[in-house]
């Protein structure tokens, strides 16, 4: 069993390929619920959704959210009514909204939701998709505070366009929660036989993950290898506010930053080979570090990627 610790975007891409050459009913997918939050009363997990909808090919390559061709009739006619409609809703992720909100209504845990949707889907493209835990049953708001004001994380990231620069994260949702980790986090963690942190931005989307009580406890104890992706590529992400967080937080905006964030549990560290000089660097950590080619293009790049890091944690998963 191979476990994965998840944000959006670069997450899903890194799992394509993993889903290519592993067997997808062997692939855990730990997931960040610290961007969820509701709009127009329907509870709505970016990451979740990306992952479902990429990994189902459903989703939008260019956007990284939501559905490919999807339309907004419904959105428009909110805003006709004078809704605040910011956040983009497609009619088609509209009614994995409504489907979601109305299990979680009936008494349905977000783990259960997820679930039932994870198995809607593979039903609807006709091959099964790795299991989504979602990192807590449990709200678990990321706040991020700006040069502005105190935020949530979708005003940030969505509503102003990450514009602000972000001075303070708060995971303090995540690491008190009233019922912990969602069940099969912890587990998936101890029993997997190799663990992945994906290419996602390490403050907010592994971060909260991270945040979550006895995860990171979890990832130090295991006797499962650990490895990690650098989303950051040369100084920059490929897409979204990475770099710009990692430098104003004070942590240096490099693929070596990233690494020290991991230090403590990670085993191998992968990086781009526009960042082959910081390998000392990464070593003195006392990872291994491996560099290769990192940006994942295509399906072969994806699945490349899924290889080289697999067989850089257990040779007989290659
Ligand atoms: P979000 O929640 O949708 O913003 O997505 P993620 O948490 O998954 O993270 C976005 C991060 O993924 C950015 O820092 C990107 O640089 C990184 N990323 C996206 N695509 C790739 C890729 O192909 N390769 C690598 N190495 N990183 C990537």
């Amino acid at each position: 069993m191979i476990t994965v610790l998840a944000g959006g975007v670069g997450a899903a891409k890194f799992l394509q390929g993993l889903a290519a050459i592993r067997p997808p009913n062997e692939i855990h997918v730990i997931v960040n619920t610290g961007d969820d939050a509701q709009f127009h009363g329907l509870y709505v997990c970016p990451d979740i959704d990306t992952i479902l909808y990429t990994l189902a090919g459903l989703g939008d390559p260019e956007r990284g959210w939501g559905i490919c061709n999807d339309t907004f009739h419904c959105q428009e006619a909110l805003r006709r009514l004078g809704e605040a409609a910011w956040f983009q809703l497609g009619d088609q992720d509209l009614a994995t909204h409504l489907y979601r909100t109305r299990l979680l209504r009936e008494g349905a845990n977000l783990a259960e939701a997820t679930e039932a949707l994870r198995q809607q889907m593979s039903r609807r493209v006709h091959h099964p998709l790795p299991h989504l835990i979602p990192m807590t049953n449990d709200p678990a708001p990321t706040r991020v505070r700006t040069s502005a004001e105190w935020l949530s994380f979708q005003e940030y990231f969505v509503k102003l366009r990450q514009e602000p620069e972000v001075l303070e994260v708060d995971l303090s949702s995540a690491a008190r929660l009233q019922n912990g980790p969602a069940p099969g986090v912890i587990e998936s963690i101890l029993t997997a036989d190799a663990v992945v942190v994906a290419p996602s931005n390490p403050l907010i989307s592994i971060g909260p993950i991270l945040a979550v009580p006895g995860v990171r406890e979890a990832l130090r104890t295991t006797r499962a290898r650990i490895g990690a992706i650098s989303p950051i590529i040369g100084g920059k992400a490929l897409k979204g506010p990475a770099d710009r967080m990692m430098a104003s937080l004070g942590f240096g905006s490099t693929a070596a930053a990233v690494a020290e964030l991991y230090r403590d549990f990670v085993d191998v560290f992968v990086m781009d080979q526009q960042d082959a000089a910081l390998r000392p660097e990464v070593e003195s950590k006392g990872m291994q570090a491996i560099v290769t080619q990192t940006v994942m293009t295509s399906a072969g790049s994806k699945e490349q990627l899924a290889r080289t890091m697999l067989g850089a944690l257990r040779d007989d998963l290659r």
